[in-house]
């Protein structure tokens, strides 16, 4: 029997570097984001988020997060431009969040922790498919973006009236026409910086698209959320909360920023 991750006290990120080596690596993320250190870039481009012809197919109770599933056999949803020099396909998005409003994201501006982060999951198109990509040093793109409590958030309406559904480990339900424009801020300005993915097996493979402008999401948005469970429904209870990394050492990187 393989051990299993997770966030709690004896399997949480502590542990992970037991099983996953690379969690004590030279680009882990997430990272604290020191908005003085970081350098404005003049070459960085704009980014060019294109998903007007995203399919969403299913979304899915993986045991650590939620996961909303994307067609990704063809160029539908993509992410191209800014710090990136190849067209990346989208797979998936899913959500880190806390057990109270001040804390829940993975990455922080200056040490400040948001409620929540959601993360746009892309893959290189030059590698074929994401299991390929994840294996390269610029494999994925992650469009991170921060949610704070406050008003609510209309296009995230559709995800959370299908939580219910989905509410422990491994149930899944059928998640077509959702559109994730309706998830984005006004602005697309970010910062950016060569890192990982979040959870196990922490691959060094990412270039994090962070945006600086957060989006808000209403007390009974982010409530529903915290009604989800980690646990399979033959498992005692446990409140699917503080699903998050903490920032991990900046070490020999610089982060860019698209904006002055
Ligand atoms: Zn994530």
């Amino acid at each position: 029997m393989s051990h299993h991750w997770g966030y709690d006290r004896d399997n949480g990120p502590e542990h992970w570097h037991k099983d996953f080596p690379i969690a004590q690596g030279e680009r882990q993320s997430p990272i604290d984001i020191d908005t003085k250190a970081a350098v404005h870039d003049p070459e960085l481009k704009p980014l060019n988020v294109n998903y007007e012809q995203a399919l969403s197919r299913r979304i899915l109770n993986n045991g650590h997060s939620f996961n909303v599933e994307f067609d990704d056999s063809q160029d539908k949803a993509v992410l191209k431009g800014g710090p990136l020099a190849d067209t990346y396909r989208l797979i998936q998005f899913h959500f880190h969040w806390g057990s109270s409003d001040d804390q829940g994201s993975e990455h922080t501006v200056d040490k400040k922790k948001y409620a929540a982060e959601l993360h746009l999951v892309h893959w290189n198109t030059k590698y074929g498919d994401f299991g390929k990509a994840v294996q390269q040093p610029d494999g994925l793109a992650v469009l991170g973006i921060f949610l704070m409590v406050g008003n609510a958030k209309p296009g995230l309406q559709k995800v959370i009236d299908v939580l219910d559904t989905i509410k422990t480990k491994g149930k899944s339900a059928d998640f077509a026409g959702f559109d994730p424009r309706g998830l984005l801020p006004e602005s697309l300005d970010y910062w950016t910086y060569l890192g990982s993915l979040t959870t196990p097996p922490l691959l060094e493979c990412v270039t994090w698209i962070v945006l600086k402008e957060p989006i808000s999401l209403s007390n009974e948005q982010m409530l529903k959320f915290r009604s989800l469970n980690f646990s399979s429904p033959d498992e005692p209870e446990k409140l699917m909360v503080d699903n998050w990394r903490p920032a991990q050492p900046l070490k020999n990187r610089k982060i860019r920023a698209s904006f002055k």
